[in-house]
């Protein structure tokens, strides 16, 4: 009698795994058309550029890993670009076009992983200037950042958290910048008073105990600056987590190195960055995660959802996977905000949460971001969540699993 339930519960959950096995045979079909940073094609795409460059420019494989070497030969004119591809005339004239109004910049690194026959390549969408940028409609700056800074270079819009903003220079200028506003126009760090005007605010407001520390991109500042700033942050006794925001794991990895790491760690402080692609994950990206997490530093993405860049299921969950794979945690999921240029990224919430369901249940939890949007007028984060998963009834809560299965949970009293 009791061999038999066995048998009888045997039987029912062989045919339940193989129906698990079709989801997730049809998800890793879709999944594989998916480019990474470790595929066959783009390691010769890198291969192939990187040696063009160096050849062009007369450099060895060392000046390639250099940081410095990477920040000064950024690509940022339209006869740079055209030494590498050919560009249509049409092409040429658009490039000139925007960046006149616009400017751009891209490492050789990140430049080296764009695939030019691609109209819609994640990597050149985010770096190459495009006609669109140029059409009018959005807002210059929705999210009011004017209104929520009551020190030096802060931006607060919680009551213990707020934003230090300490350079507006980028390595590379992401074209679908939220904050072109501030970045676009020249690279300047934020003046050493206004540092220390805004650590002061800090000192003197025991409700702050967290500082994210960011830009533009924080780890443009050389590390003796960050020491200092980081010095003076742990030692405010109400300070108790110091956050850096970054964009170098996919535009420069090679500013990851032993000195910098070993900073990070002596003051805990842990780390944001953005990767939207797979495409961007690539080996170069992957020894900068592996050092900053064997040092243990904290490594957590926030991705944005643009549009064909990542705005496909698949994709976002293979890039999630990626991440999971080499230790990053998935943190958050941009809306992409209606601002003035980058309108043509613009897609719409339930695209998002569409997305958002996939992901439910047909991947680990941890590469389940969440999905938020920066309200207007600077009130912070709101999450967006599939509304469809939770309903009240009379006696209780009706409830939706990652499949659509129905099921019933009781009000507690
Ligand atoms: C996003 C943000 C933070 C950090 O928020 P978390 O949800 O803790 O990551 C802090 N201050 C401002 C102004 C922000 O926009
Ligand atoms: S790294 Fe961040 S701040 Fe810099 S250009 Fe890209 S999105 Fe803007």
């Amino acid at each position: 009698m009791r061999n038999d339930i066995i048998n009888i519960n045997r039987k029912k959950s062989l045919i339940r795994s193989n129906e698990l096995d079709k989801i997730a045979i049809d998800d890793m079909e879709h999944k594989s058309k998916v480019r990474t940073g470790f595929s066959e094609f783009s390691k010769k795409l890198y291969e192939n550029t990187k040696n063009k460059i160096l050849k062009e420019l007369d450099a060895t494989e060392d000046d390639w890993n250099d940081p410095k070497w990477q920040m000064k030969n950024r690509i940022s004119t339209v006869d740079e670009i055209s030494k590498y591809v050919s560009l249509t005339e049409e092409e040429y004239d658009n490039i000139k076009k925007v960046s006149d109004e616009y400017r751009f910049a891209i490492t050789p690194y990140y430049f080296s992983l764009i695939d030019f026959n691609n109209p819609n390549c994640p990597v050149k969408l985010q770096s190459i200037p495009d006609i669109r940028e140029l059409d009018e409609g959005g807002q210059l700056d929705p999210m009011n950042e004017e209104q929520s800074n009551p020190s030096g270079r802060i931006t607060r819009r919680y009551p213990n958290k707020l934003i230090i903003n300490v350079t507006n220079a980028c390595p590379m200028y992401c074209r679908h910048c939220q904050r072109r506003r501030l970045i676009g126009k020249h690279d300047k760090n934020t003046p050493r008073e206004d540092i220390d005007e805004s650590i002061e605010f800090i000192r003197n407001n025991e409700t702050i105990r967290e500082v994210l520390v960011t830009g533009g991109d924080a780890l443009l500042l050389p590390n003796n600056q960050l020491e200092r700033i980081f010095e003076k942050l742990s030692d405010i006794n109400h300070v108790e987590v110091i956050r850096i925001g970054t964009r170098v794991l996919s535009t420069l990895p090679f500013r990851i190195d032993e000195e910098l790491t070993c900073l990070l760690r002596k003051y805990r402080v842990q780390l944001s960055t953005q990767f939207n692609h797979a495409c961007e994950i690539t080996p170069e990206a992957v020894r900068a995660i592996d050092l900053l997490v064997d040092h243990g530093v904290l490594v957590r993405n926030q991705m944005v959802l643009l549009r064909n860049v990542n705005d496909d299921k698949y994709c976002i969950q293979k890039t999630n996977e990626e991440l999971h794979k080499f230790r990053v945690i998935n943190y958050y999921l941009f809306h992409p905000k209606e601002i003035k240029g980058i309108n043509h990224f613009q897609v719409d919430i339930s695209k998002g949460l569409e997305i958002m369901k996939h992901l439910e249940g047909r991947t680990s939890g941890m590469c389940k971001p969440t999905y938020v949007l920066n309200a207007p007028g600077g009130l912070g984060k709101v999450p967006l969540v599939p509304m469809q998963n939770i309903e009240c009834e009379d006696d209780g809560y009706k409830l939706i699993t990652w499949e659509n299965k129905t099921v019933r949970h009781k009000f507690t009293d």
